[in-house]
């Protein structure tokens, strides 16, 4: 992982806002978060011992809607990388035209080292110390790593004790019968998914001898390398936090996926087995899968896997990032040097907070919407956003992360003139 997150984030926004000749009044817009609240939260354990953890929620900016981003509950989570995660969040949003800001939120705690019920406590905590600096109309937390929609549904109901009143749509990625949406669970693997088969369709593949590996075998990757081989691509690798497995051939991606589900226990809240155990197959490690020769590349894991110390090493020639952040600021000045084409992060894996938009729209209807509307809908935001920036790539000489950070910075420029200034 890079060393300071927030530090590499900002030297790639620099770097893209200065080639494009974005006004300094924007870079300096966001060249800080407005706001980020850190609390030491407390849970009793199963046992009757009381456990301490580090929790962030961190506004990065507000200029095109109230802020917008995930939950993490993962180790690695400290306030730079919250505070990094919120800036993307914030181009995220601009760049596929979401009315919202950017905003990201995360406990540093080995998820899978508590009960359910310790989850549940920890959820509750979490929410019990963000309630003021979280709403409907200012901040809308969402599922991101080992957080999900049970997860989602328990800081709900939490919020909604404190504040008295049914507000659904202060979290999006809830459980339907609290008013989450069809289709949000599926929605970032399928966002990624429809920008593969975007490139598909503009570099003409054939996609039965396009070979691809999946780093990571969570709700993005899953569900992306599932469609992928549905679609006719052979998927040759997945991994998860265990390592990987490999087959020349292609993997039954269902199969894996089916066991890996029925891996967990009724209550539990994460599946259990890693996707090494489930089928016999070559293993590999995750770094190795990075460097396979084949045609796409998703890292749909952490961040910073890819560095300036394995960029070389990395042979596809096509990257889509659905993890947040998964390649350096100096990683991609490598990569491009090679002609790798990169679809950048706040793209590929736009499909979830999308979705969670029409959530958020959905509970202010007070309606539901159906699977097709939702999948029909999600469609267009990507493929407008691709098509866009795709012309910018091909008209020009920006990579593709450059042309979304384009688009994003455009609406994040206009909506700073028209905000004027703040005295
Ligand atoms: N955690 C997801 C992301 O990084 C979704 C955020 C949301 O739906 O608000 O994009």
């Amino acid at each position: 992982m890079a060393e300071n997150i927030l530090a590499d984030a900002l030297t790639r926004l620099a770097t893209i806002a200065n080639q494009l000749n974005i006004s300094k009044d924007t870079l300096q817009a966001l060249s800080q978060p407005l706001c980020t609240l850190t609390c030491y939260v407390s849970i009793r354990k199963d046992n009757g011992k009381t456990a301490y953890f580090n929790a962030y929620r961190c506004h990065y900016n507000n200029l095109l809607g109230p802020t917008k981003g995930g939950i993490r509950f993962h180790l690695d989570v400290d306030q730079s990388e919250v505070e990094a995660l919120a800036l993307w969040m914030t181009l995220k949003c601009a760049a596929v035209n979401v009315p919202f800001g950017g905003a990201k939120g995360g406990v540093a705690v080995d998820a899978k080292s508590l009960s359910a019920l310790e989850i549940e406590r920890l959820s509750r905590a979490y929410v019990r110390a963000m309630a003021d600096f979280i709403g409907p109309d200012t901040d809308i937390p969402a599922p991101d790593m080992y957080t999900n929609e049970r997860i989602m549904g328990w800081m709900m109901d939490e919020y909604q004790t404190i504040t008295r009143c049914k507000s659904p749509s202060a979290f999006t990625g809830k459980p339907l019968i609290f008013g989450g949406s069809s289709g949000r669970d599926t929605a970032t693997g399928t966002g990624a998914f429809l920008c593969i088969e975007a490139l598909a369709s503009k570099l003409d593949w054939q996609r039965n001898k396009k070979t691809v590996a999946v780093q990571g075998f969570g709700n993005g990757g899953a569900q992306c390398a599932k469609l992928l081989q549905q679609a006719g691509y052979k998927v040759v690798a997945v991994s998860d936090s265990q390592g990987a497995i490999y087959a020349e051939g292609g993997l039954d991606i269902k199969s894996i996926e089916f066991k890996k589900l029925h891996s967990k226990q009724l209550q539990a809240v994460y599946c259990e087995g890693s996707v090494c155990e489930l089928i016999e197959h070559t293993k590999l490690s995750n770094q190795a899968l990075l460097e396979l020769d084949v045609d796409i590349l998703v890292p749909a894991a952490i961040a910073g896997v890819i560095t300036q110390s394995n960029a070389a090493q990395i042979k596809a020639k096509t990257i889509v990032e659905i993890a947040n952040g998964p390649i350096s600021a100096k990683a991609d000045v490598i990569l491009k040097a090679k002609n790798t084409l990169v679809i950048p992060d706040i793209l590929a894996n736009a499909g979830g907070v999308i979705v969670s938009y029409f959530e958020w729209c959905q509970n202010r209807q007070g309606m539901q919407w159906s699977e097709d509307k939702v999948a029909k809908k999600l469609s267009e935001y990507i493929h407008n956003t691709f098509e866009k920036a795709w012309s910018l790539h091909a008209d020009g000489n920006l990579d593709m992360r450059e042309a979304v950070y384009a688009l994003a910075l455009k609406n994040l420029s206009l909506a700073i003139e028209a905000h004027g200034t703040h005295d």
